[in-house]
């Protein structure tokens, strides 16, 4: 059986390209990028070629903006530990939302415990940010807001250029995840104001492991990993070359098909969202109908489990990601549906399909048959549903 793989908010498959332009750093130019020998040399050419292609792709004023991580989890942390404490003389106030990825709202909660203050931003109920309530959340003593580009579960895009005036205006270091926008939607951080931006590769089609962070020429933040002297001296450990390499390569694919793969990929997303609805009653679209990110179709079909729906799928062939916390061992549905309003049992019914730059119609088409028995099913078997 031909597997359907709609998942692709959580992990995509990774480029043959991008695995192409990876395997010589594996086994033939595997020098330490430190070492001044010429495999060395040619390693640390890969590295700055690498900062080049994220730095092009991101509008950065100069590649030495971008430091490597090894992911978008690490690249949270970094930002907004970083910025706390480098500026904790001026004070220890940080503005988050309430819908951030747990990257971020564990690294506020740990804070927390070290003494700083963090305002949670609530939502409205497409899962928007107004950049009003950023405004009347600043303090004389905040340091910080990080508030993401684009949501993982819902696909809502968040206001963030005027975010991010409102933020220089005020003086105060403006972070963004963008993990889940980077390869589906445009990122300028000039344009934008954005002072530190995190990404992860394996989230556009590159390999697992490795990320980045820019950080705009000029802030200064504390480094989180301690030891040697690479990254300019802010994020030690030896570079991870292969997956550097195809981080940069990934970036650069994603950034030239950009319109191309979002007008694709959107066509299918809304042939999918209106075929689901037409199909299945008692549906509800989960996220701003409008203001999301091309591949997501986050639903909540009544009377039903999302996680026995998502097993179901499974069984036939079709990958997708429910909406409640189960990877946590939780029965709690999701911080993220919670915020927008829904209640606890429409939350549990939550399903959401994410498409790749590889799903084709006949994938969305196959969906579309499948889907509508297997929800009509657990239905049927459910006591709270009455025909
Ligand atoms: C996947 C994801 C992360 C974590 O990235 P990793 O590279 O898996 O650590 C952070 N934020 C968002 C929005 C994500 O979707």
């Amino acid at each position: 059986m031909e597997r359907i793989y709609l998942d692709n908010a959580a992990t995509t498959a990774t480029a043959p390209e991008v695995v192409e332009a990876m395997l010589p750093y594996f086994t033939q130019v595997y020098g330490n990028a430190s070492s001044i020998h010429q495999t060395g040399r040619e390693a640390k050419r890969a590295l700055e070629a690498a900062r080049r292609q994220v730095a092009q792709a991101l509008h950065a004023a100069v590649p030495q903006e971008i430091y490597f991580t090894a992911g978008g989890s690490e690249s949270d942390n970094w930002a907004i530990k970083g910025a706390a404490f480098a500026n904790q003389k001026k004070g220890r106030h940080l503005i988050t939302t309430a819908i951030e990825h747990h990257a971020v709202l564990h690294t506020c909660q740990w804070l927390e415990k070290q003494g700083f203050e963090v305002t949670y931003l609530p939502v409205d109920h497409d899962g928007k940010v107004s950049a009003a309530d950023v405004e009347r959340a600043i303090r004389p003593d905040t340091t910080l807001v990080s508030v993401m580009t684009a949501n993982n579960e819902l696909g809502t895009i968040q206001p963030i250029a005027e975010i991010g005036a409102i933020c220089r205006a005020r003086g105060v270091l403006f972070h963004t995840d963008a993990v889940q926008a980077i390869g589906a939607i445009p990122v300028d951080v000039q344009a934008m104001n954005i002072d530190m931006l995190s990404l992860s590769a394996h989230k556009f089609h590159g390999p697992k492991g490795v990320g980045a962070l820019y950080v705009r020429k000029g802030v200064r933040i504390d480094g989180l990993v301690h030891g040697g002297a690479q990254e300019r001296g802010w994020r030690a450990g030896t570079e991870n070359i292969p997956g550097i390499v195809g981080l940069g390569k990934a970036i650069e694919l994603a950034a030239a098909s950009l319109d191309e793969n979002a007008a694709r990929m959107s066509a299918l997303r809304d042939r999918l969202i209106s075929g689901i609805l037409e199909r299945i009653p008692e549906v509800t679209l989960n996220g701003h109908p409008t203001d999301r990110l091309p591949n997501n179709a986050n639903l909540s079909y009544r009377y039903i489990e999302g996680e026995a729906l998502l097993l179901r799928l499974d069984l036939a062939g079709v990958a997708g990601s429910s909406g409640s916390a189960c990877t946590s061992g939780s029965l709690d549905p999701s911080h993220v549906l919670l915020a927008i309003g829904l209640p606890h049992e429409v939350a549990h019914g939550s399903l959401r399909l994410t498409l790749g730059s590889d799903t084709t119609q006949a994938d969305i088409d196959a969906v579309l048959r499948i889907l509508p028995n297997i929800v009509e099913d657990l239905r049927n078997m459910s006591a709270l549903y009455k025909k």
